[in-house]
């Protein structure tokens, strides 16, 4: 069946149900944004033209939000715990909704075994049948609930999965043996997934798929008048719960207070914090709305290092705030803080929210060093002088998530042999034109290359510096990496066609791999599929790295995507 849009919320309101206060705050959203949503829905119908969008039978099984696991959100959303997931879980629900898919919502073990058809009670009855949704999008928690009550027919279905995951799984951290042979067990990664499985809150690393959520879109009237009305020396802290407000940060306050009015949105009970001080007027927390509206009057958002990455700068941004935020010097990691420690990722974070520093920047973002106090004292200046305009990425807005979600859905499939595959790469043999650059080589468009998606028209091979990933080398040249393309480049025609000296080829199963060691003229393949990662990197080898080029704005997508 074809999928037509929708912009009628009513009926997905109705599946989300009640009761519970996390899903009256996702109501909240949803019904906050159904104007947004419409008009989106209605720009990339236009914008698709005829084309046909398959309609899936889709599952969300919100693992996190179930009594089963504990539920720990719930409680927390009227007292400043993490809304960033509620906010992502709300969205992903709604552009399914207004894509046109058929959508069921579990919220519990027993609705998911209902959904699912497998019998209730715990363990080893196994779903027999084929699989009744096309696609299930669920997070950590969900699945491990789905292992212990599917059984063993999780693994022939596993390719349906997605897994919502905020910070993201680094290849080495999913393949099971690999991880726990070299370091790389955590708690939550070895499923055995491909990479790009994993969807995750901000495009991180490019190994996973990057899903996001939305913020609120402006029009030119809203801008116009928010950008009249601002009070240039009002500031909101970001921080919602007081232990964010912790330990060290009375120097820079102190300086912010000197020219600025500092308010704050943290959650009390009856009396106010003590970790806050006395000269910030202090809101509460408030309702989302509520806080858009203090948003649009001030002139600056300001960051203290934690929370991480979640998505109130995005719109403070899209209000016309500038954020400042803390550099991070040496960077926080799994391996040296404790947020991140036991999460199956070794990325490197270099400021509090490294996407509006990396892919934002200034105007509208400064990430400096709070430890210098002459640098914190100009850049308080400096904002207060500076005139911005609200400002939104494309991918953060409902038309782009919808298109991002859309192309996703109709286009990655991880069920087909993969051509990443060995057996894949023997089929078909990628050709390469060498460009005068040696290291930079073209993928030859006579190439008929079945169901690539990305296509391979958008791939661009790349070689490393020693110690570089992937990541790093595709961006360094204005590109992103993309793993989907690692098994095209996987073989020694890429090498020969990089005239890289190899006085032996091999294949191993290494993370780093496709990769050669100048020193030794070492040149190695990757043989585990699985493996295939952006992330990785090693002082001694230079990589191979299949990048591509990407929309303005939108990432996930490259030109020929659509
Ligand atoms: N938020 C809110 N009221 C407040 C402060 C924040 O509703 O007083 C919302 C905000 O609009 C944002 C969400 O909380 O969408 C998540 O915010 P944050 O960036 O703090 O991320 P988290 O750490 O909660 O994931």
């Amino acid at each position: 069946r074809q999928a037509a849009f929708r912009t009628d919320l009513s009926v997905l309101l109705d599946q989300v149900g009640g009761g519970k206060e996390s899903l009256s705050f996702m109501k909240r959203r949803i019904r906050r944004l159904a104007q947004q949503w419409a008009t989106a829905a209605n720009r990339l119908d236009a914008k698709l033209g005829q084309r046909w969008r398959d309609q899936k039978k889709i599952l969300v099984h919100v693992g996190f939000l179930t009594e089963e696991s504990g539920d720990v959100f719930s409680p927390k959303v009227l007292k400043g715990g993490p809304l960033g997931e509620m906010v992502q879980w709300a969205d992903i629900l709604t552009a399914l909704h207004v894509l046109g898919h058929n959508l069921k919502i579990s919220m519990s073990v027993k609705e998911l075994q209902g959904f699912l058809g497998v019998p209730p009670g715990r363990g080893s009855c196994p779903l027999t049948g084929p699989l009744p949704f096309d696609l299930i999008y669920t997070d950590y928690h969900g699945l491990q609930q789905m292992k212990q009550h599917m059984g063993l027919s999780l693994k022939k279905h596993k390719c349906h999965i997605r897994v919502i995951d905020t910070f993201g799984t680094e290849p080495a951290y999913n393949h099971e043996e690999y991880a726990t042979l070299h370091g790389y067990r955590t708690n939550w990664g070895y499923w055995n997934l491909n990479a790009r499985q994993y969807m995750t809150m901000f495009p991180h690393t490019p190994d996973n798929s990057f899903m996001g959520f939305v913020s609120e879109e402006l029009n030119e009237t809203e801008k116009r008048s928010i950008m009249q009305n601002k009070v240039n020396n009002m500031a909101v802290v970001y921080g919602k719960e007081a232990s964010m407000w912790k330990q060290g940060k009375e120097s820079f306050l102190e300086i912010l207070h000197k020219y600025m009015e500092v308010h704050g949105t943290v959650y009390y009970e009856t009396q106010r914090p003590p970790e806050v001080p006395a000269f910030v007027k202090n809101h509460g927390l408030l309702p989302q709305h509520e806080l858009q509206q203090l948003l649009r009057k001030a002139k600056l958002f300001i960051g203290f290092g934690f929370p991480y990455e979640g998505p109130a700068p995005l719109e403070a941004i899209a209000n016309g705030c500038i954020f400042l935020q803390p550099k991070f010097q040496p960077p926080h990691s799994s391996l040296n803080h404790e947020f991140f420690r036991g999460k199956p990722t070794s990325r490197e974070v270099f400021s509090q929210h490294p996407y509006a520093e990396q892919y934002i920047g200034r105007p509208h973002v400064m990430t400096v060093d709070y430890n210098n106090s002459l640098e914190f004292d100009s850049a308080i200046k400096e904002i207060m002088r500076t005139k911005v305009e609200p400002y939104l990425p494309y991918e953060y807005t409902c038309e782009g998530m919808l298109e991002r979600v859309h192309a996703y859905i109709q286009n990655q499939d991880f069920c087909e042999t993969e051509l990443g595959s060995p057996s894949g790469s023997r089929i078909i043999r990628p050709l390469f034109v060498p460009l005068p650059n040696s290291t930079a080589l073209g993928w030859a468009s006579n190439v008929t290359a079945p169901i690539a998606w990305p296509p391979l028209s958008s791939l661009r091979l790349l070689v490393s510096q020693e110690g570089q990933s992937c990541v790093e080398a595709c961006q360094s040249a204005g590109f992103i990496c993309e793993p989907a393309h690692f098994g095209f480049i996987n073989n020694k025609e890429a090498l020969r066609g990089l005239e890289v000296q190899c006085e032996v080829v091999d294949s191993e199963i290494n993370h780093i791999l496709p990769a050669f060691s100048v020193m030794r003229r070492e040149c190695s393949l990757q043989r585990e599929p699985l493996l295939f990662s952006c992330s990785g990197h090693s002082p001694k080898y230079r990589r191979l790295c299949p990048c591509r080029d990407f929309l303005r704005g939108q990432v996930a997508l490259c030109r020929d995507c659509l």
